[in-house]
């Protein structure tokens, strides 16, 4: 079998060589996809996962804007339209100075097997720019928001290609891009999610990512008959997606011992409560500091610079920072001391060196595409109360979330129990989203 993986990588690396986020993503679903397309008639021999690795469309495009001195900056923009076999494209939208295509392609092909994964009908893309947020004043955002739209307006719309927020694009972005599409296209409609309440967005979009997650780990847990209750548990990031994660540990009685950005981690022994939770919120979301200034208000925890929180003792891990910031040396000290469950929060967090570990100590391990389905699951559901003019109450989003959190729990079961009772997450993620995109594939022809 694995002569077959070698030699669908290589022809892959004959157009992708030079994007190893995208080969590391398409490696990862090889491995798990080809042995099922093998065994499977109706599979075999369509080049189906050839199809699928080269994007319906790539789009780049020149982004100008004047900064707060007068200077003219020049960035790129970006939006890959990965797969539209199941629904119109969907995925977020990140600015960081990183961007570039492999990681641009890297999520947006993920985004295909994880928008399948929610049950909903959506297909998968992804974009953004390598413009820095870093360091720049609000009307430097909104400038910069408006040029991208300015261009990016002509490939998008309600039933084309909706974004959405990712690392650096949040309510103020999405604020700043839907207010430049409405007024070049004279329209009204939800062609971005992740709105504000009083004009088009969903009740618990902003927790959904965080929330789907600790669901999910929870899912978990629950098959071995454990929980959350008690447990210490490691974080990294402290953003949307982390903060939410942290506020629902909390809620389901788990221990936060960390948080962190890309200058380092803190570690609070006592436990991040909601109170100190409330102002690392309203230190990242407000005042855009820099996570070290919690020591400022807690002088008991520690702040260690420069260092990812991987070596602090716990139960659980949630990476929920930024692609491949989990290696083999990191997952090794997890599972030395004593992690029993390590769910993603980011895309790709885990390198596959990581992920060998965790799957050799047999312990519980979601994979990104599953485990953080419930932000882009929430969109969906925005796309939907926004198509019936409509909008439900955070109880029934929350339950939706939480059913479809389940659901793709259900699906990982089904699809990746490996002979001896333990589940592969990733396999069972990769065959469930595999399959159905597939079958619409196949079912509109070549
Ligand atoms: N950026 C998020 C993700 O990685 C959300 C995308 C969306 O809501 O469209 O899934």
């Amino acid at each position: 079998m694995r002569d077959k993986v070698e030699a669908f990588l290589e022809q892959v690396k004959v157009r992708n060589g030079h994007e190893p986020e995208f080969l590391q993503a398409v490696e990862e679903v090889a491995e798990t996809v080809i042995p099922y397309i093998v065994k499977h008639d109706i599979y075999f021999g369509k080049n189906i996962l050839l199809r699928m690795v080269e994007p319906e469309r790539v789009i780049s495009f020149r982004v100008c804007w004047v900064d707060d001195a007068g200077e003219i900056q020049v960035n790129r923009g970006y939006r890959i339209q990965m797969n539209s076999a199941i629904g119109p494209y969907k995925g977020g939208l990140r600015f960081h100075p990183t961007v570039n295509l492999s990681i641009l392609k890297f999520l947006a092909f993920e985004q295909v097997f994880k928008n399948s994964l929610t049950t909903l009908p959506m297909g998968g893309g992804k974009g953004g720019s390598d413009f820095d947020p870093k360091g720049k004043s609000d009307g430097e955002i909104r400038r910069f928001c408006h040029a991208f739209m300015s261009e990016l307006f002509r490939h998008i719309g309600p039933n084309t290609d909706i974004p959405a927020g990712d690392i650096g694009v949040g309510a103020r972005e999405i604020g700043y891009l839907f207010g430049m599409y409405k007024k070049i296209r004279n329209e009204f409609t939800g062609v971005l999610t992740g709105k504000g309440l009083s004009w088009g967005g969903s009740l618990i979009r902003p927790e959904a990512t965080g929330y789907g997650n600790v669901y999910f780990a929870n899912s978990m847990l629950n098959t071995k008959g454990d929980s959350f209750n008690g447990k210490n548990v490691v974080i990294s990031g402290s953003g949307n997606v982390a903060q939410f994660a942290a506020e629902k540990v909390i809620q389901l009685g788990g221990v936060v011992l960390t948080m962190s950005d890309s200058s380092g981690f803190i570690y609070d022994k006592d436990g991040i409560d909601e109170e100190k939770l409330a102002h690392i919120m309203y230190l990242k979301n407000d005042k855009r500091a820099r996570i070290h200034e919690y020591l400022e208000k807690y002088p008991n925890a520690e702040f260690h610079k420069g260092e990812t929180p991987w070596g602090v003792k716990c139960d659980i891990a949630l990476p929920c920072a930024t692609q491949n910031e989990l290696h083999e040396e990191d997952a090794k000290k997890l599972v030395e001391n004593g992690c029993i469950c390590v769910s993603e929060g980011a895309n790709m967090p885990s390198t596959k060196g990581a992920i060998e570990v965790f799957h050799n100590a047999k312990i519980f391990f979601a994979p990104g595409k599953a485990s953080n389905a419930g932000g882009v699951a929430t969109s969906g559901l925005e796309m939907t109360q926004n198509s019936l003019r409509f909008n439900w109450t955070r109880e029934e989003v929350d339950k939706k979330l939480q059913e479809i959190m389940e659901d793709i729990h259900k699906s990982c079961i089904d699809f990746g129990t490996e002979e001896d009772g333990y589940v592969n997450y990733v396999k069972g993620a990769n065959i469930a989203g595999f399959v159905k995109v597939a079958d619409a594939m196949l079912a509109q022809g070549v």
